[in-house]
């Protein structure tokens, strides 16, 4: 039988989404793509106390930023909606009345304090808590004010998840959990549960902390007389050490930094996909068409996974350096030094393309290239502090730029004859590439790395250079 795919992303507006969250939300995208289904956004704000504001503003730009695009969620619609939670407060009480009426959920009669001193005699005792221990005799119907809780059914499951594979429980594990608080929200065990039943969820994909409570959810799915959907569970994401689960102590960014940082969408998707799926092969570098095509729920592993953020870089470089120039400048056009503007698009498309190989995110782009838009201060530390510069005296130095600069001079500035210009002076001068070179890149870059020399002068140009190189001389004759 073909079922039609439908998965959701739900998410607790309780702050910004951590990469886990976008690993689960861009796993459902993934699947439902792969299947042609749809992928629905839901917010899950039934917990009014631990909201954040303008977090819901921030889930929906970073899943747009990335181009996890929903088929039907809060500020799209859909005939599934609304697809906030607080919203669909009626849809919760009707469905509980059901429940209540069947004599399956009741007023829980006890003040918080009563049950919290259930718990401390559980514990006393050394033995689980179960409310259903002290389940009324005579139940009574639903009192607005009160807790509205399941009759529960103890007994024992055995269930299959697509990832997980046989999960088994025992009656320990089911209890009368809450369904609608007092506040007359529901909680997220039933919310969830009339939701993806409601909005013909085909699979839930969400992370291991909720297994423990899915004998509870089955046990309420056979009350309800609802099929559950398919349980897909991520594996957990660890932190560098591969021991930890990943926290905020592991700098991993919020997904919006990485993306103003300048990681491209299609890095960050390759990374955060191959957190907990891999195809089987050896492959690391995908464009999220390719993933999308491979993308098989048999393929997420089971095992955690490790988050490394030197990947992620290497991955963003890859991309990067595959970039058309015209692409790359595009992209580029936020993180050029302003001075930039004061040249034409080809010039600064020369400067991208000497850059480009060792960009690793956008955002290095100024400090890597600041010197070709704007001459730089001169910096005498870098010649004291370069090995083999440091212990030349200071005539010889003026002597080899002025030198240079002569051969420059007769150059007619084409890369074929520069480089055959300063090879060649090499030999005039008899020094080591690391010695003139190193010079004449200080003289022009104030910078001890630069892209290769011959096309850094290429770029900078035959008036700048020189005048570059002379403007070192005058200082190393006045210091
Ligand atoms: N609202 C839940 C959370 O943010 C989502 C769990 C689920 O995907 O069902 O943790």
């Amino acid at each position: 039988m073909n079922i039609k795919i439908r998965t959701r992303f739900a998410p607790s507006p309780t702050g910004y989404i951590h990469l886990g969250g976008i690993r689960t939300a861009l796993f459902g995208w993934l699947l439902a793509k792969s299947l042609n289904g749809h992928f629905i956004l839901r917010i899950e704000d039934t917990d009014q106390n631990r909201e954040v504001k303008g977090s819901i503003e921030h889930i929906i730009l970073s899943l747009n930023s990335l181009g996890l695009n929903y088929d039907e969620g809060p500020d799209l619609g859909g005939q599934y909606g609304p697809y906030i939670q607080s919203q669909r407060l009626s849809i919760y009480h009707q469905w509980a009345q059901k429940l209540v009426d069947q004599g399956l959920a009741y007023s829980d009669p006890y003040s918080e304090e009563e049950v919290e001193e259930f718990r401390l005699l559980a514990k006393s005792q050394k033995r689980p808590f179960l409310y259903r221990e002290h389940r009324p005799q005579n139940l009574s119907g639903w009192d607005k004010g009160k807790a509205l809780r399941f009759k529960s059914d103890p007994k024992k499951y055995t269930w299959k998840d697509l990832v997980m594979g046989e999960l088994n429980s025992g009656e320990e594990a089911i209890d009368d959990f809450i369904l609608i608080k007092a506040d007359g929200f529901p909680t997220y065990n039933f919310a969830h549960i009339i939701d993806d039943h409601l909005m013909e969820i085909s699979h839930i994909i969400r992370g291991q902390e909720f297994i423990a409570s899915t004998p509870k959810y089955l046990n309420l799915y056979e009350a309800l007389k609802i099929n559950p959907p398919k349980m897909v569970t991520v594996p957990p994401i660890l932190g560098p050490d591969g021991k930890k689960k990943l926290s905020k102590r592991d700098n991993a960014k919020d997904i919006l930094e990485y993306l103003k940082e300048g990681y491209l969408k299609e890095s960050l998707i390759n990374f955060i996909s191959s957190l907990g799926w891999n195809d089987g092969s050896t492959q690391e570098i995908y464009t999220i068409e390719q993933i999308i095509q491979k993308f098989k729920i048999e393929d997420i592993q089971k095992s955690p996974a490790r988050f490394d953020e030197q990947k992620l870089i290497w991955i963003n470089g890859h991309f990067i350096r595959n970039l058309k120039i015209d692409d790359l400048y595009e992209i580029s056009s936020n993180y050029l030094p302003k001075e930039a503007k004061d040249f034409d698009s080809n010039y600064q498309k020369s400067v991208l393309r000497l850059i480009q190989d060792r960009l690793k995110y956008l955002s290095e782009i100024p400090s890597l290239s600041s010197y070709f838009f704007k001459r730089p201060n001169i910096d005498y530390t870098l010649i004291k502090n370069n090995k083999v510069l440091s212990i030349i005296n200071v005539d010889t130095l003026i002597d080899l730029l002025n030198k240079t600069v002569q051969e420059l001079n007769k150059s007619d500035f084409s890369l074929d004859d520069l480089t055959a210009k300063l090879n060649n002076l090499l030999i005039l001068t008899n020094q080591k590439p690391v010695v003139l070179f190193g010079l004449i890149r200080i003289a022009i870059t104030q910078s001890p790395f630069s892209p290769g020399l011959f096309d850094t002068i290429y770029v900078l140009r035959k008036t700048e250079t020189i005048q570059r190189i002379n403007d070192f001389i005058d200082y190393l004759k006045n210091n």
